[in-house]
């Protein structure tokens, strides 16, 4: 007689199988793993069952299922660079399920239908979290479903961090930022004070009787180059640019901009030039198009725009007309060796995208603290607990 198996999904026909013994009794062994999109997701989302109640067309169970993890999923359904969808199996019988498109779909009906999140009564705990941005918001949102009381601080005059003052509208409009952070700041228990930045932490937290902490202040100084600037031109850097234009500001740059860097807000930066009127906008990067620091699809986009790139070339020294470049010759270790061959290449304005660091200063008077030499602060990998109790740390001030 066939035997079935609890943990076999196949009729085992045990007379015909070959050997004896405990061969005759081998069981398959299962081992659960993220699907691969949810493991490629930055916001730990569980895509297939959000997805599954899409499907069915249940929107709003479907947009429940999915802020469960991310409350927002309009701006991640525009902004988000969607690794998921690299990850998805799908890609290799035809294509990718369009993830990204579907999430914004639900959070624009969220929006349009102003479903708002359930919050679990409140515990009586009471959280300051400093820094309003993506990793601020979402831990207040987190926070306040567990019924904590949460105090958002930011130095901004509005919260959103580098969604508001570093992606540029053309990649998230503003209209659907602003209403999504409403609905985390309108959330019970959840008050949010912007123009106040939080000087000394360790007085701030005795002072509001906070049971804990979330440092999530972001990385919004800008790095610079340690080369001559001579009596160069125009020289900004990329946040100051994007937080300019952000504030509907028009920075002159000229008609021909060199930007130096090659990640993400270098690409931003290099488009935004062109939406402020640069003819000719030249990116200057020190590796070569196989070390390219921006996602594949961001310089993708800005070199059909007509964003121009310079590879294995660093800057020598910044002159009255443009700057002058160096090549330089990729290593094997991953270092460059200038070559001595440089370039004059002109331009009226240079934007430097070199990557940005944060401001710890309000940590200075707790010395458990530690701030690495990157200017991160160091967490547990698993809690994002600091080396003093209570106080935490996430987003870009770790690092990412
Ligand atoms: S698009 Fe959404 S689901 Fe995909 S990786 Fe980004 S946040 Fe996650």
């Amino acid at each position: 007689m066939p035997m079935k198996l609890h943990d076999m999904t196949q009729i085992m026909q045990d007379t015909a199988r070959r050997g004896v013994g405990s061969r005759r009794w081998q069981r398959p062994v299962y081992e659960h793993f993220l699907p691969p999109c949810n493991q490629a997701c930055p916001a730990g989302e569980d895509i297939q069952g959000w997805l599954s109640h899409a499907q069915a067309g249940a929107y709003e169970e479907a947009w429940r299922a999915l802020v469960a993890n991310n409350p927002m999923p309009a701006v991640h359904g525009r902004a988000c660079y969607h690794p998921c969808e690299s990850g998805c199996n799908r890609g290799s019988l035809d294509e990718s399920v369009s993830i990204h498109a579907v999430e914004r779909f639900l959070g624009d009906e969220a929006l349009k239908n102003g479903w708002t999140f359930e919050s679990a009564p409140s515990t009586g705990k009471k959280v300051l979290i400093v820094g309003a941005g993506p990793a601020g918001l979402s831990c207040a949102y987190h926070l306040a479903r567990q019924g904590h009381t949460v105090e958002v601080r930011d130095a901004a005059a509005e919260p959103g961090g580098m969604m508001m003052h570093g992606i540029p509208a053309y990649r998230l409009p503003r209209t659907e930022l602003q209403q999504e952070i409403a609905r985390i700041t309108a959330m019970p228990g959840v008050t949010l004070t912007c123009g106040v930045k939080v000087e000394d932490l360790a007085k701030a937290k005795v002072e509001g009787g906070f049971d804990a902490v979330f440092v999530a202040v972001g990385a919004q100084l800008a790095n610079h180059l340690n080369v001559p600037t001579g009596d160069g031109k125009r020289l900004v850097d990329a946040v100051s640019l994007l937080d300019d234009v952000s504030e509907q500001k028009k920075p002159q740059l000229g008609r021909v901009v060199a930007v130096v860097g090659g990640g993400n807000v270098a690409m931003d930066a290099a488009r935004t030039a062109e939406r402020l009127g640069a003819k000719d906008v030249v990116i200057v990067f020190r590796y070569d198009k196989d070390h390219m620091e921006a996602l594949p699809g961001e310089a993708a986009e800005a070199f059909a725009e007509g964003v121009k790139i310079r590879w294995l070339n660093v800057v020598d020294h910044f002159g009255a007309d443009g700057i002058t470049v160096e090549n330089v010759t990729m290593n094997a270790d991953g270092s460059v060796t200038p070559t001595g061959e440089t370039t004059m290449l002109a331009a009226d304005s240079v934007v430097m995208a070199v990557g940005q660091h944060s401001d710890l200063s309000l940590l200075a008077t707790m010395p458990k603290i530690t701030v690495q030499k990157n200017d991160t602060v160091a967490v547990d990998a698993t809690t994002l607990m600091t080396g003093e109790a209570g106080i935490f740390a996430g987003g870009d001030c770790i690092g990412g």
